[in-house]
């Protein structure tokens, strides 16, 4: 058996570790004779290992109680509509930042329910920067204010947290458990489970609860936050294997060291992909550097033409899912936890002999 290195995007690579676990426990679940996947999600079992991952994302993150936790169905997605129907509490407008694709997303569905207010935008720069807080103009009776710390498709990311009085609501699919944050910073914090955290069909929400019960009457219940976190994410059937292996993602990131280890290393990770494009004249990234993702590295090719063989070449030597977002061409490294170190020296090595036989 080989494994690959896998850049995609998401659904991204899981820790091998993982997998091999999982595998291990696929037929008979720690001796119970059937899967994790067949149990009853009110069994003692099923619960246990939900409660075991809350506990452990506790940990990783440093949440306090006065946040809940839960786990979603639907995606980051589903979440652009549940922000505005929970947190909108009669307010008539909610504040935006545009900074790429999943914001515009995010500001479109809102729009369905609120006057969005886009207090700034980085489309003039192509969405390649974030634009200067002295610059953003802030709503006078907004909700809250909504941003995407890191846009997955551009790779560009908020270095900084914006200080506002309103609560601060943040889209995290592409940047969460990769160092670790001030939750106590944030109303609400989402994200779609398939970058970071597991497998697809899981989305997390991390909310204050005095942010609870305020959802518009016309909230399905399924979107609503606080039916979901009176019944422990439990309110209907939860994807259970994908809770089970994330919960399994945030063990290993704890015997890893925590978010400060899986930081320093993705610090690294990300130091020698942006100077391996930058000291060559072959390859280039567009984003200021200042505002350079430390999970999605998109970057171009002197030449478009090249683009195909680069792709296919880069395949045939087990460095798959490197094309760049339909939206924006070129390639694109997502170099999340589960991405090893090795995996960035094997993708730099490979980009060094492709430029000296192409370039
Ligand atoms: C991937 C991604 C999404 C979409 O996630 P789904 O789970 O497919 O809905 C939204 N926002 C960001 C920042 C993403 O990276």
């Amino acid at each position: 058996m080989t494994r690959c290195y896998n850049f995609c995007a998401g659904p991204a690579a899981l820790p091998e570790a993982v997998l091999q676990t999982a595998r291990d426990e696929m037929l008979d679940w720690h001796g119970k004779g059937l899967s994790i996947m067949e149990m009853s999600h009110r069994s003692a079992e099923v619960v246990g290992v939900a409660d075991a991952a809350e506990a452990s994302l506790r940990r990783l993150l440093d949440i306090s109680d006065d946040y809940a936790i839960v786990f979603l169905h639907g995606g980051a997605s589903t979440q652009f509509s549940a922000v505005p129907l929970n947190l909108l509490g009669g307010k008539g407008s909610a504040d935006y930042v545009n900074t790429g694709q999943w914001s515009r997303k995010a500001i479109a569905e809102a729009g369905r329910y609120c006057d969005v207010n886009v207090v700034a935008s980085s489309e003039d720069t192509n969405f390649s920067t974030i634009p200067p807080f002295e610059e953003w103009q802030l709503g006078a009776d907004a909700a809250y204010l909504h941003y995407t710390p890191n846009e997955t498709i551009g790779g560009v990311e908020f270095p900084w947290t914006p200080q506002v009085d309103v609560p601060l609501v943040v889209d995290m699919s592409s940047t969460i458990l990769s160092r670790p944050i001030d939750v106590n910073a944030y109303g609400a914090i989402y994200a779609g489970a398939q970058k970071n955290i597991g497998p697809a069909g899981l989305a997390l929400l991390i909310v204050r609860r005095d942010l609870l019960g305020k959802a518009h009457d016309l909230c399905p219940a399924m979107l609503n936050w606080q039916v979901a976190a009176d019944n422990e994410s439990m309110y209907n059937t939860p994807p259970t294997y994908a809770l089970y292996l994330a919960g399994l993602v945030f063990e290993w990131l704890e015997k890893q060291g925590g978010l400060q280890a899986m930081a320093e290393i993705n610090r690294r990770k990300a130091q020698k992909l942006y100077a391996a494009i930058d000291g060559s004249a072959f390859y280039a990234n567009p984003v200021e550097p200042a505002s350079r993702s430390l999970m999605n590295v998109p970057f171009t090719l002197a030449d478009a033409e090249l683009d195909k063989t680069f792709l296919a070449e880069s395949e045939a030597a087990g460095l798959l899912n490197l094309k760049g977002h339909r939206s924006v061409g070129g390639m694109r490294a997502s170099i999340y936890n589960a991405v090893g170190e090795d995996a960035v020296d094997a993708l730099i090595d490979f980009m060094r002999d492709f430029e000296q036989r192409h370039g």
